[in-house]
C-alpha cells in the first residue's frame, strides 16, 4: 500500500504544473480561456496516468482499480490541492444521461472524451419562457430527410463558451400533448446556423450564456432515447445535475457536504466588529454551531441516499433534498460571512482592502445562482412535498 502512495505521490511530484504550491503560483481566472486550458490538460494528464475516471463502465472509458487504490489517489490528489477540471457540464450530467439513455454509439464516441477531459458540454434546456415551466419551450425541430432543423432560443446556458457539444431539449411534435412532445438530441457546437452569446452574472463573470438556433441541423442519430419522450430524459438528467454538485457542493449525491466550518471560524476569529472580535460574540458563535450542525445533518442525509442507491431504492427525487438544502445552506453561510466582515464585504475582487480577494463577496454573490440552477428551491421543495412526503398538489 505504501509503494503505490509512493508512487502517486512521485506521480503528483513529476506531473502538477511548474510552480504548484510555491505562494508565486497563481491559478488563472476562473472561466477564462487559460483556466478551461489548465483544466483540459490537467484532466487528460490524470485520465492517461489512470488516476480518474472511475465508476464508469470500462467499454465506455472508465478506469478499473481496486478500491484501495482509488481511495489512496483519492487522498493524494486532495492532499495537494490539485488543479479543478474543465468547466463543462458533460461529467455532471451528460454521462448520467448517456449511460440512462444514450444509443451504443453515442456512449462508445462520447464518454470516453468527456472522462479524459478533452471535449466539454453545456445543455440548452431553459429559454425564456420555459425555466421552472420546461415542458413551455418553443425552440423547434423539424425532420428533413435523415435531419432534424432546429430554431429557436436557449438561455442561461453553463460552459456555454466552452461546449464542444451540447445537449438540446426541443418540441419535435406540434400536436401532442405537453410532455409527450419533446426529444433530447446531441447538437455539435461547429454547426452552422448555432450562435452563443454571454451573459453577465451580478457576480461578474459571464458564466452562462445564451443559445440561437437558426436553421441548425442535426443528424437523426444524434436522438438520445425515444423520440417524444425527451421529457423523461432530461428529468433523468436534472436529477442527476440536483444529485451531483449542484451550488459547488463537491461532491455526488450520498456524500453531499458542503464543507466550510473551519474557515468560517477562522474568519470570525480573525476579525473585528464593532471593536471585539467576532468569535467572541456568543450570537456568532451560535449561528457557526448551527451551520456546522446542519452541514452534519447534510453529510449524513447524503450517506443515506448513497446506501439506499446501492440497495436499489433510490428514486431521483430525494437529491432534491441536498440540492435544496446545500445550496440555501450556502447563501445563509455567505451572508454570515458579511455580517462578519461588515464594511468590508463593499470591496469586490481587486480592490487593495479587500478580505480574502474579495472572494468572500463573490461566494456570497455567486451562491444565489445556485439556489436557482437545475431547479430553484420552490420547485424542488414541490418536488419533495409531493413525490417524497405524498403532499397533495
Ligand atoms: C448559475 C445558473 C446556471 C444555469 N445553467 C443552466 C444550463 O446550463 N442550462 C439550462 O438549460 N439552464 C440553466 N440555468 C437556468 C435555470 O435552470 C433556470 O433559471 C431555472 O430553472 C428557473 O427558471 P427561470 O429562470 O425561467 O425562472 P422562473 O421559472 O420564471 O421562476 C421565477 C420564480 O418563480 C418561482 N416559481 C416558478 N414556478 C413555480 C411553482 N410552480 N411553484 C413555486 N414557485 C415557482 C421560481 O422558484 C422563481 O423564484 C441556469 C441558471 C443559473 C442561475
Amino acid at each position: 500500500m505504501d509503494a503505490f502512495r509512493q508512487e502517486v505521490r512521485a506521480w503528483l511530484d513529476k506531473n502538477l504544473p511548474k510552480g504548484w504550491e510555491t505562494p508565486g503560483y497563481v491559478l488563472p481566472e476562473p472561466f477564462s480561456q487559460e483556466a478551461q486550458d489548465l483544466g483540459k490538460w490537467w484532466t487528460k494528464k490524470l485520465y492517461d496516468a489512470g488516476y480518474t475516471g472511475f465508476g464508469y463502465p470500462k467499454e465506455y472509458g472508465g478506469i478499473e482499480r481496486p478500491a484501495w487504490e482509488i481511495a489512496i489517489i483519492r487522498q493524494e490528489l486532495a492532499r495537494r490541492g490539485t488543479p479543478p477540471g474543465p468547466f463543462s457540464l458533460g461529467l455532471l450530467t451528460v454521462v448520467p444521461t448517456l449511460l440512462d439513455a444514450g444509443q451504443e454509439w453515442q456512449k462508445k464516441r462520447f464518454i470516453p472524451k468527456i472522462l479524459n477531459g478533452e471535449e466539454c458540454w453545456c445543455q440548452g434546456f431553459s429559454e425564456p419562457n420555459a425555466g421552472s415551466d420546461l415542458a413551455n419551450m418553443q425552440t423547434t425541430a423539424v425532420k428533413d430527410g435523415d435531419e432534424w432543423v432546429v430554431n429557436g432560443q436557449k438561455v442561461w446556458t453553463s460552459a456555454w463558451k466552452f461546449g464542444d457539444f451540447g445537449i438540446l431539449v426541443v418540441k419535435t411534435d406540434a400536436e401532442a400533448p405537453r410532455h409527450r412532445n419533446l426529444s433530447l438530441f446531441i447538437f455539435d457546437c461547429t454547426s452552422s446556423g448555432f450562435s452563443r452569446r454571454p451573459l453577465r452574472q451580478m457576480s461578474g463573470e459571464a458564466e452562462f450564456g445564451e443559445m440561437f438556433f437558426d436553421d441548425m441541423r442535426i443528424p437523426d442519430e444524434n436522438l438520445v432515447g425515444e423520440l417524444n419522450r425527451g421529457w423523461y430524459v432530461a428529468m433523468t438528467n436534472l436529477m442527476a445535475d440536483r444529485g451531483g454538485g449542484s451550488g459547488g457542493a463537491p461532491a455526488g449525491v450520498g456524500v453531499r457536504v458542503l464543507g466550510g466550518v473551519d474557515s468560517l471560524i477562522e474568519l470570525a476569529k480573525n476579525t473585528r466588529r464593532y471593536g471585539r472580535v467576532v468569535w467572541e460574540d456568543a450570537t456568532f458563535r451560535q449561528r457557526i454551531a448551527q451551520f456546522a450542525i446542519e452541514n452534519e445533518a447534510m453529510r449524513w442525509s447524503g450517506a443515506r441516499m448513497g446506501v439506499r442507491m446501492r440497495k436499489g431504492q433510490f428514486t431521483g427525487n430525494e437529491a432534491s433534498i441536498g440540492k435544496v438544502f446545500s445550496t440555501e445552506m450556502a447563501k445563509r453561510r455567505g451572508d454570515m460571512v458579511m455580517e462578519i466582515i461588515g464594511a468590508y464585504s463593499q470591496m469586490v475582487k481587486g480592490s487593495k482592502r479587500a478580505i480574502d480577494d474579495g472572494d468572500h463577496v463573490y461566494r456570497m454573490l455567486r451562491s444565489r445562482g445556485s439556489t436557482i440552477q437545475s431547479g430553484t428551491s420552490e420547485i424542488n421543495r414541490n418536488i419533495i412535498a409531493e413525490r417524497i412526503l405524498g403532499l397533495p398538489r
